[in-house]
This record gives C-alpha cells, sequence and structure tokens, in this order.
C-alpha cells in the first residue's frame, strides 16, 4: 500500500509539527473553525475532488491543543508535540 502524500509544517519555535494527508482531506472546514490560533486555511485545489484542502499558513501559532486532529473527522490532520519552549518575551 501507497503512504498518502501529506504537507508537513515545523515550528521552528516550538518543534510542532502539523501533518495534513490531502488526500484524507474532504474540505470540510472544521479544522480551520476549531484552531483558535489560526494556523489552518482552506486552499482551493481545482485538481481534486474535494474543491478545496486544508493547509498550514502560521505553524509558529500552533499551541498543539489537538483539536483539529480530534475534530477532524478523516483523519487527515495529524499534530505532533514539540520538545522547544516557546522563546520569553524580553523583559521591558
Ligand atoms: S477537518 Fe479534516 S477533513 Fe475537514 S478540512 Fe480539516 S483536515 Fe480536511
Ligand atoms: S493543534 Fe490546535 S493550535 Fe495547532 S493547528 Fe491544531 S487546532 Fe490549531
Amino acid at each position: 500500500m501507497v503512504a498518502p502524500e501529506e504537507t508537513v509544517s515545523v515550528s521552528e519555535k516550538t518543534g510542532h509539527t502539523i501533518r495534513i494527508l490531502e488526500e484524507y482531506c474532504k474540505g470540510c472546514t472544521i479544522c480551520v473553525e476549531v484552531c483558535p490560533t489560526d494556523v489552518l486555511k482552506m486552499e482551493r485545489v481545482g485538481t481534486r475532488w474535494q474543491g478545496s484542502v486544508a493547509v498550514t499558513v502560521d505553524a509558529d501559532a500552533c499551541i498543539a491543543c489537538m483539536l483539529c486532529e480530534l475534530q477532524c473527522p478523516d483523519f487527515a490532520i495529524i499534530i505532533e508535540r514539540g520538545q522547544k519552549k516557546k522563546a520569553k518575551a524580553p523583559a521591558a
């Protein structure tokens, strides 16, 4: 069996990894709606049956809350929590 194609985005700040399996995504937009930090958006893909698929637009904003992975009805998005700590804001 051939593994499905996936897009992988890694936050340089936290190491959190967002994997999206485009072939499984049906373009329902649930992940975009539940993400509290606007990491994801829908992108039109005219060549695919779905019409649009979820893509990562801001991996550094991901807080690894797992909501997208838990809510996706098609197991098309996978979050791997990174080990890096977020950089602290400089003291004022
Ligand atoms: S919730 Fe899953 S199927 Fe729906 S748009 Fe997001 S990745 Fe695709
Ligand atoms: S884990 Fe949370 S913050 Fe990260 S993309 Fe999914 S819903 Fe957004």
